[in-house]
């Protein structure tokens, strides 16, 4: 049985990618943050461990994940997927929202990675797939700080594919557009409306679209397909 680690996996579209994992059958172990009422719900509802530490400190999560690892052996998969926004024009950003968004979305990428990697060459195999943004592609008004987060993802993602192709590892990015999540909920009823007046496909995409898009690229049939970015957004970049 193949096992994944999925950081943010108590909600959203995290949530929607552990559901689908483990009803094709992977050892599924999720990770969170601060929710901890809500992560013990879904939780026991799911039958999935959630283990809770903040992505954006170093020490922490390494130290989580090597426990984890104890706990249930090495992982075949990550799906790092945790994220944050913190908008703001940048012109009136402070310092702390923008230094925040990059630990947490960005500087992450080192601290879930750098635990599982080495293990993965050695039993040369490996399926590892970042949640970046359309706005990373495309850029948002309001969005310095998350748009060069998730596009620096999207740098390291081509990197470590190259690094690790000859052992069997992809790594890949997944785009998605604007998604009905407590992320987007966030936003004013009426600019979401008139946000999905621009998407051509005239909706926002459920959770459950894009995880289906994670579990494709962590398949067998996904073996040959590494360095890229699938983008899921309705037509709308
Ligand atoms: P949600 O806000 O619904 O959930 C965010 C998840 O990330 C939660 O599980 C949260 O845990 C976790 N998280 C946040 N900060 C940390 C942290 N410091 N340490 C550990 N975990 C953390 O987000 P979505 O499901 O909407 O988004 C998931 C991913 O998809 C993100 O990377 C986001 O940037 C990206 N994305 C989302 C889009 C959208 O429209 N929704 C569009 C494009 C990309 P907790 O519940 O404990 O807070």
């Amino acid at each position: 049985m193949r096992r994944v680690l999925v950081t943010g996996g108590n909600r959203g579209i995290g949530a929607a990618i552990c559901i689908t994992l483990k009803k094709l059958g992977y050892d599924v172990i999720g990770s969170y943050n601060a929710q901890h009422d809500q992560a013990s719900a879904f939780s026991k509802e799911h039958d999935i461990p959630l283990y809770s530490f903040d992505v954006g400190n170093p020490n922490d999560t390494e130290n989580k994940i090597q426990e984890i690892i104890k706990n249930h052996g090495p992982f075949d998969s990550l799906v790092h997927n945790a994220g944050i926004t913190s908008d703001g024009f940048f012109h009136k950003m402070t310092f702390d929202r923008w230094e925040k968004v990059l630990r947490t979305n960005l500087l992450s990428c080192f601290q879930v990675t750098h635990p599982l990697i080495q293990d993965m060459r050695e039993r040369n195999f490996g399926r590892l797939v970042y949640i970046t943004s359309v706005n990373a592609l495309k850029g948002q008004i309001g969005q310095t700080n998350y748009s060069a987060a998730k596009a620096g993802l999207i740098g390291f993602v081509k990197s470590l594919a190259l690094e690790n192709a000859n052992k069997n590892i992809t790594v890949n990015a997944v785009a998605p557009g604007y998604t009905n999540t407590d992320m987007v909920s966030l936003m004013d009823k009426e600019a979401l409306a008139k946000v999905a007046e621009t998407i051509p496909a005239k909706r926002l995409a459920q959770p459950e679209e894009i995880a289906e898009s994670v579990a494709f690229l962590l398949s067998e049939k996904a073996s040959y397909i590494t360095g890229t970015t699938l983008h899921i957004n309705g037509g709308m970049f």
